[in-house]
């Protein structure tokens, strides 16, 4: 199968974990999103253990909690010692929620508000990435007026294509994220912040894009991203000792795609980071990473139900499912790939290409077009799989469709509720 996890039982039904997927879509309903819990701790150790022995002790993954945030999710992460980020204040307001330790939290975001900033100091934040000049004044006056020293870390753009679609592709000089280090703009920046008061300056941050399926785009990266650092230390005096690359560490979404040795691409990073320091004579900053995708994305699948399946005479087929782009938008964003099977028939030989549609009115609300599947009627649970990453946290109430919700294997195989079903009720809770 595409991923360890994920295996077919005796009754021909795909399982996660060792769990029966088809009996679970029975016991919550559909659509459900199921997650494999002890995946999600293994990933977080992967980084961990990877970036503490090439990095040194003091290394330290983020969970980049954009790509799933729920309370369960920060109480997993922070036991597996990680830190997080976060790129707003509700996913601010849901780590401290959920006891995340607030000191290893980091706040992103290309716009920060003044109230952000409060809000994140009320909080006791630990880190703000900042992103521009504007924002940096706003913290130097909120800090002031606190009467503390804020740790900051600046967001630059290192001017690198990683090759991956324009949408998700964030480290090039182009960019609404950060500050270019190309024009000079950076050093500017970096001289101005050393002089207000309130805000310590601690390193500097860069995330290069998404769906990097090597450590190339890394290691370039940390290369401008030291040049940089040894810049700073000449030019103003001020040794940076935190350097931040970012996550967008790429997942196997489809056979085609490759699968990656997360610790030895942390291995080839680090050596390029100890050769690049060595080169400047520089002191190896602490490291950080801000892995997403790649810590929950394959601990999660989707369970539909099937409707209609429809062959339109000369053209295609289309299966209709009770859920679709208010829970998964990621295809009809850009086209994302998704291995989609039939999970009550998940040893039959696919025999039909299908466009699997969503419930919702609009022609553009499909998961994928042109699969191979075992021919599904009515009732058959379809399963969406590699979807435990921005699926959840993109979903919408577009058509006025309650949310699925998060059921997790445990550990020891029992399956438990970590985001309960939105109801109706849920969905008036606003309306006057
Ligand atoms: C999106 C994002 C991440 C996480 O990227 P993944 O591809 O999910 O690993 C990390 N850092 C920043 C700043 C981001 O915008």
């Amino acid at each position: 199968m595409l991923h360890t996890n994920l295996d077919i039982n005796g009754a021909g039904h795909l399982t996660m974990a060792g769990r029966d997927t088809v009996e679970l879509a029975g016991k919550y309903g559909t659509p459900l999103y199921l997650m494999d819990q002890a995946r999600i701790r293994e990933r977080c150790r992967e980084y961990l253990c990877a970036m503490r022995e090439h990095f040194g002790r003091n290394a330290l993954p983020l969970y980049a909690s954009k790509a799933l945030c729920c309370k369960e999710l920060y109480r997993i992460v922070a036991e597996e010692g990680l830190g997080c980020d976060v790129v707003s204040p509700g996913e601010l307001y849901t780590a401290h929620a959920a006891g995340f330790p607030m000191e290893k939290a980091y706040f992103h975001g290309n716009n920060k508000t003044d109230a952000d900033v409060r809000c994140a100091m009320d909080l006791g934040i630990g880190h703000f990435v900042a992103d521009n000049r504007e924002e940096l004044y706003a913290i130097s006056r909120e800090a002031t007026k606190r009467g503390k020293v804020q740790k900051v870390i600046l967001r630059v753009t290192p001017g690198i294509d990683p090759h991956t679609h324009a949408a998700i592709t964030t480290g090039k000089v182009d960019s609404k994220f950060g500050t270019a280090i190309e024009t000079g703009q950076a050093l500017d920046l970096t001289r101005q912040i050393l002089t207000l008061p309130g805000v310590d300056l601690v390193g500097i941050h860069c995330h290069v894009g998404s769906l990097c399926f090597d450590s190339g785009p890394f290691e370039a990266a940390a290369d401008i991203m030291i040049a940089f650092m040894a810049q700073v230390r000449k030019q103003t005096g001020h040794t940076l000792s935190v350097l931040n690359l970012g996550g967008g560490y790429g997942v196997r979404y489809i056979e085609g795609h490759p699968s990656i040795d997360i610790p030895d691409n942390i291995r080839k990073v680090a050596e390029r980071v100890r050769a690049r320091c060595a080169a400047h004579d520089f002191p190896l900053p602490q490291v950080l990473l801000e892995p997403g995708r790649s810590i929950v994305a394959d601990a999660g699948l989707t369970l539909y139900t099937a409707g209609s399946v429809k062959t339109i005479t000369g053209y295609k087929s289309y299966v209709s499912i009770d859920g679709g782009m208010p829970d998964n938008p990621r295809y009809a964003l850009y086209q994302s790939d998704y291995t989609v099977l039939n999970a009550s028939r998940a040893s039959a030989r696919p025999d039909l290409t299908a466009t699997i549609a969503g419930r919702c009115c609009e022609s553009g609300d499909l998961i994928q077009e042109d699969v191979r599947i075992a021919r599904p009627e009515r009732g058959d649970i379809i399963a969406v799989l590699v979807t435990g990453a921005y699926n959840y946290s993109m979903a919408s109430n577009y058509n006025r469709i309650p949310r699925p919700p998060i059921v997790m294997i445990a550990p020891d195989g029992s399956d438990y509720v970590a985001v309960r079903r939105e109801s109706y009720e849920d969905l008036l809770a606003n309306d006057l």
